[in-house]
């Protein structure tokens, strides 16, 4: 599987804005791109098709939507469906994260739901899990990804694969806040999420994409993407500019 290279441009950006960060991207990235590498951006709802435009024709190079609700259509005042985003080009969408899990609200429950709704609609989703500082600091982290990793994909048929779907763990406290976790901490929690998602899927537990987020920079990249269970990386203020996500990228 090819490392996935993940910018989250979260609530930043106009279509104006991001349509030039994004062919700025292609400009620098395209050429040099190794094989075995893809980029997938999310960016906001309302700049997606100008980013989907700058992409096109770069196969390697795919857009997804932050968030969905799951159902195909209906009076859900203020929500997106997956098949609304697959309409617009998008290929992924992510579930989980964080911010909506901490900000919005959203429950395990809940991201469970989105992520089966996802999943069978067709996008390959990133499923975000990951520990606040307190969990961690009393010695819950396992406890947190087994249940989180559980719940997201309780509601998902056998046979999910690596092609429809990938995990990013990133730890609350090391989200925006400048601090990484160090590699011993990643390989851990990757590690972990490796034993708990062979064990939900056993099948294709083994190969789904594991991703590391949370203050990936061009000075961290090098060190984390050649950690073992480290399939790819997802970056939000460092993947703003297309200048420094283009050092992660290719990093
Ligand atoms: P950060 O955000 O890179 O700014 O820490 C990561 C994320 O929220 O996905």
């Amino acid at each position: 599987m090819k490392k996935l290279m993940a910018a989250n441009w979260k609530m930043y950006k106009t279509s104006a804005g991001a349509e030039q960060t994004a062919r700025s991207l292609v400009q620098a990235v395209a050429a040099d791109l190794p094989g075995d590498r893809e980029v997938m951006v999310f960016p906001p709802f309302t700049a997606i098709a100008s980013v989907v435009e700058a992409f096109a024709g770069n196969e390697n190079f795919i857009v997804g939507g932050q968030n969905c609700y799951p159902a195909d259509e209906g009076a859900f005042t203020g929500e997106i469906s997956p098949r609304m985003l697959l309409d617009l080009g998008c290929r992924s969408v992510l579930t989980g994260h964080s911010e909506r899990r901490h900000i919005l609200g959203e429950s395990d429950e809940f991201v469970g739901k989105k992520t089966a709704f996802a999943v069978q609609s067709g996008l390959h989703t990133v499923l975000c899990i990951g520990e606040t500082l307190e969990q961690r600091e009393s010695g819950k982290l396992a406890e947190v990804l087994a249940r989180q990793l559980k719940s997201g994909l309780g509601e998902l048929e056998n046979g999910v694969n690596q092609e429809v779907l990938s995990v990013a763990y990133e730890p609350v406290w090391a989200i925006g806040t400048g601090k990484t976790a160090g590699p011993p901490e990643i390989s851990e929690a990757h590690g972990l999420v490796r034993e708990i998602l062979q064990d939900i899927l056993p099948n294709t537990g083994a190969a789904i994409r594991i991703l590391y987020g949370g203050s990936v920079k061009p000075g961290n990249i090098g060190e984390i993407i050649s950690l073992d269970n480290v399939e790819g990386v997802l970056v939000g203020g460092a993947s703003l500019q297309a200048d420094s996500f283009s050092q992660i990228v290719l990093g």
